[in-house]
C-alpha cells in the first residue's frame, strides 16, 4: 500500500528560494515528491487516503543539509569519550539519538565525516530502512590519519602508501559513501601535527584521491593549514573541510591562486564549524581574529568557490545548524543566499542534486516547515513546525 502525504503552506520555497509559490502544497507518494504547486492543483492530484497537513501561516522549504557532522562524538568537554570508551551498542544508540536531534532541527541530509567501527553506516542503513528517525546519512567511516594523528582514536590510522590503499579498499568494501582524510592536524587531538601542519604530503593525498576514485568514491579533506589546503586541492579532493588557511599560531595565509583553482575545478569548501565567532573570540581572547577566521567563507564564495555549511556537530551541538546559518549574515550573506547554500547549493555540491535539496517531482520528500518566512527573518528557521524526511513525518 502506498503512503501519500500532502503538506500545504502559505509559502513554498521550491529552491532556489527566490522561486516562491503562495498558498502552495507538496505531494509525496512513498517518499518521493510527485507534485509541487498551487494548493488547489496539488490537492486535485492527491490519491484517495492522502494524509493532509495544513500550515496556513508557515513556510515550507527543502530540508536542510549539514555538510559536516560526527554522530559518534558528544558535544561538551570530552567529545571523544564515547568513541574511546563505549561498546558498539551503547555508542550506536547515542548516534541514533544524535540523528534524531539533527532531524528535529530540520536537517534531512548529513555527511558523517568520521565515526568508529562503521557505526555511522549502520545508523545510515537503519534510517534508510525507516526503522529509526534521522536524516539521510553519507558516511565516510574512520578518517585516514597517520599514527598518532588527528582523530587516530577513531581507528583510521594509515602508515604509508600500502596501508592507504588497503584502508580505502576496506572502507569501500564496508560500503562507505566517501573517504575522509585528515590532511592537516586538528584542534581536538593533542600530540601529533598542529592545525597548520600537514599530516600527509601532496603525493600521499594524490594517492588517496586515486585509490578512492578506483572504488568510485570522492574525498573530503580536513585541512586547516595553508600547505595542506594547497596540496589537497592539487591532489583533486572533492571538498576541503574547515579551509581556514592557517600558517602558524594566530596567523593565516589565504592563497588567491589556490582559491581560483578551487573555483575553477569545482572543489567545494565546507565550513565545518558552528560559525560562532563570538564564542571563539572569547576563547582565544581575540574577536577580530575569530571573525576573520570564520568570515573567510564569504571571500571564498565571492571568488566563485561553492561553500557548504557544516557544523562539525559532535563537537558542536547536533541542533546547531539553524543558529550557524543565522551567523552567516554577520559574514555578509543574505538570508536567501544562506537558505540556498544550506539546501539546493549543498545538495548540488555534494553530488545529491538529483536526490534532494529542492522541492521538485522525482526528488525525495525532504521537507521543512517553519513559522513565518525565513527569507524575511532567518531566525524563523528555529521555529520548526514539521520535518519530513524521505516522506516520513518526523516532527
Ligand atoms: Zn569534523
Amino acid at each position: 500500500m502506498s503512503t501519500a502525504l500532502l503538506v500545504s503552506a502559505r509559502t513554498i520555497l521550491r529552491g532556489p528560494v527566490t522561486d516562491r509559490i503562495d498558498d502552495g502544497a507538496v505531494l509525496s507518494v512513498d517518499g518521493t515528491i510527485t507534485a509541487v504547486g498551487r494548493r488547489a492543483e496539488v490537492e486535485a492530484a492527491a490519491p484517495p487516503g492522502t494524509v493532509h497537513h495544513d500550515h496556513p501561516d508557515a513556510t515550507l522549504l527543502p530540508g536542510l543539509v549539514d555538510g559536516h557532522v560526527h554522530l559518534a562524538l558528544e558535544p561538551g568537554r570530552d567529545p571523544f569519550r564515547a568513541a574511546r570508551e563505549d561498546d558498539d551498542a551503547t555508542l550506536e544508540a547515542a548516534m541514533r539519538r544524535a540523528a534524531a536531534t539533527l532531524l528535529g532541527a530540520g536537517v534531512t541530509t548529513v555527511r558523517d565525516l568520521g565515526d568508529r567501527g562503521y557505526l555511522a553506516l549502520r545508523v545510515r542503513d537503519a534510517i534508510a530502512a525507516g526503522t529509526v528517525p534521522g536524516p539521510r546519512v553519507l558516511a565516510a567511516g574512520a578518517p585516514l590519519t597517520p599514527p598518532g594523528g588527528h582523530c587516530h582514536v577513531l581507528g583510521g590510522v594509515v602508515d604509508g602508501p600500502v596501508e592507504i590503499a588497503e584502508r580505502i579498499a576496506e572502507h569501500a568494501a564496508a560500503g562507505v559513501d566517501l573517504i575522509k582524510v585528515m590532511a592537516s592536524g586538528g584542534q581536538s587531538t593533542t600530540g601529533g601535527a598542529t592545525m597548520w601542519e600537514s599530516q600527509f604530503d601532496r603525493a600521499e593525498l594524490a594517492l588517496v584521491v586515486e585509490e578512492a576514485a578506483r572504488h568510485g568514491l570522492r574525498v573530503a579533506a580536513h585541512a586547516h593549514g595553508t600547505q595542506s589546503i594547497t596540496d589537497a586541492v592539487a591532489a583533486g579532493v572533492a571538498t576541503v573541510e574547515h579551509c581556514t588557511w592557517m600558517n602558524g599560531p594566530g596567523t593565516s595565509d589565504q592563497r588567491p591562486e589556490v582559491v581560483a583553482d578551487m573555483a575553477g575545478r569545482g572543489i567545494v569548501a565546507c565550513t565545518g564549524s558552528s560559525a560562532d565567532w563570538r564564542r571563539l573570540g572569547a576563547l582565544i581572547g581575540d574577536d577580530e581574529r575569530a571573525f576573520a577566521l570564520m568570515s573567510r567563507v564569504r571571500g571564498l564564495a565571492e571568488a566563485g568557490v561553492r561553500v557548504v555549511p557544516g557544523t562539525d556537530a559532535g563537537l558542536s551541538p547536533f541542533d546547531a545548524l539553524p543558529a550557524a546559518l543565522g551567523r552567516h549574515r554577520d559574514f555578509g550573506f543574505s538570508a536567501a543566499e544562506i537558505l540556498d547554500m544550506a539546501t539546493s547549493g549543498a545538495a548540488d555540491a555534494l553530488g545529491l542534486g538529483a536526490v534532494t535539496g529542492r522541492l521538485a517531482p522525482g526528488l525525495a520528500a525532504d521537507l521543512l516547515v517553519v513559522d513565518g518566512d525565513p527569507v524575511d527573518e532567518l531566525d524563523r528557521l528555529t521555529d520548526v513546525r514539521m520535518v519530513v524526511a524521505a516522506g516520513r513525518v518526523a516532527a
